[in-house]
């Protein structure tokens, strides 16, 4: 790592000054349209003294909206004086995706949340990435990197954290889980974990915590409200911002193994046969994919693995054989 070249990423806001500083993690990017010009990432640094850091992220991917509408919020609304420390606001982290609405970067392709650790030397995201493993990470305390479903998924909303090795770790990620008291508060396994932004944080011994609220590339008005409400008990938590947290009811959910997922094995015309946040057995139907080339194909039919709830499912109409077309999680104690 120390022979890595520095990254090229400027910030212009000093980390270490009290007060709120609205400014740009300014990444040059010399192009067609703009000779010498730069790509400027918003950042927010608000800061009273010496205690601990949270670093707030939202549009890692730049089609989930939740996170982006109560991180700027909070940027513009959060007074210093309510604050013990550092809270460090990076709204929309994959900037030229969040700009284009697409999940990956239009520049480069690159999805956020498959790119780190990153490169100073590498693409536009890989640049991204390299200054947050390198620069922002070790500054944090705790880590916060808002989610949704996108413009293919859709899920109920939960709060999430990673079941570790280092049950230590684990269990003060699940405490944050708690505090942000989400409808659902989901324990939760990857299928991919290499290169994500949330295995690059636990690495370095951070306690990570993440959403999935909703999606379909747009938010709603409830989503956007459990969003707003629960970084400000997660920050209430961490004994960064004073005030009591607002507690709700919230169910905790499991995904205990790769069953938990069902994927097209067919391109066409998918058809839910549960809504999110209904039970299912196992065995049963989640979802039919029709063939929409002919007519007089018999559907095929998707079987949940095992029983619990639709957690997430597949949300335009159609789905190409690859797809993620249902995820199923259990309901479990908290
Ligand atoms: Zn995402």
């Amino acid at each position: 790592m120390s022979s890595l070249r520095p990254s090229p990423i400027a910030p212009t806001v000093d980390f270490d000054k009290d007060g709120v500083q609205h400014g740009f993690l300014r990444l040059p990017y010399s192009r067609d349209d703009s000779a010498w010009g730069s790509v400027m990432i918003p950042i927010c640094v608000i800061r009273n003294g010496t205690g601990p850091t949270a670093l707030l992220s939202g549009g890692n991917h730049g089609d989930e909206y939740e996170g982006p509408l109560a991180l700027y919020d909070l940027a513009r609304t959060l007074d210093p004086k309510q604050v013990n420390g550092s809270v460090i606001i990076v709204p929309a982290m994959n900037y030229p995706a969040f700009r284009a609405g697409t999940r990956t970067s239009p520049i480069d392709k690159g999805n956020m949340n498959r790119s780190f650790p990153g490169r100073p030397d590498g693409t536009v995201t890989e640049k991204i990435a390299d200054y947050f493993q390198r620069e922002l990470l070790p500054r944090a305390d705790i880590v916060f990197d808002f989610h949704s479903g996108g413009k293919t998924l859709d899920f109920v909303p939960f709060c999430a954290a990673h079941t570790l090795p280092d049950k230590a770790l684990e269990q003060k990620a699940f405490d944050a889980v708690a505090a942000f008291s989400a409808p659902f508060s989901m324990r939760m396994i990857e299928i991919d974990s290499v290169g994500m932004y949330d295995t690059a944080a636990e690495e370095m011994g951070k306690v990570f915590v993440s959403t999935e609220l909703g999606g379909g590339g747009t938010s709603r008005a409830q989503t956007v409200r459990i969003a707003r409400r629960g970084i400000l008990n997660v920050l209430r938590h961490a004994g960064i911002v004073d005030g009591a947290i607002e507690t709700g009811r919230t169910q905790w959910l499991d995904m205990p193994s790769g069953d938990c997922f069902s994927f097209a094995e067919e391109d066409g015309m998918i058809e839910t046969m549960i809504d999110l946040g209904d039970p299912i057995e196992k065995g049963a139907v989640l979802a039919r994919i029709h063939s929409v080339g002919r007519t007089g194909i018999a559907p095929q039919e998707l079987r949940a693995k095992m029983s619990g709830m639709l957690a997430a499912r597949h949300f335009p109409g159609l789905v190409k054989a690859g797809d993620c077309a249902a995820v199923v999680a259990v309901e479990a104690e908290g």
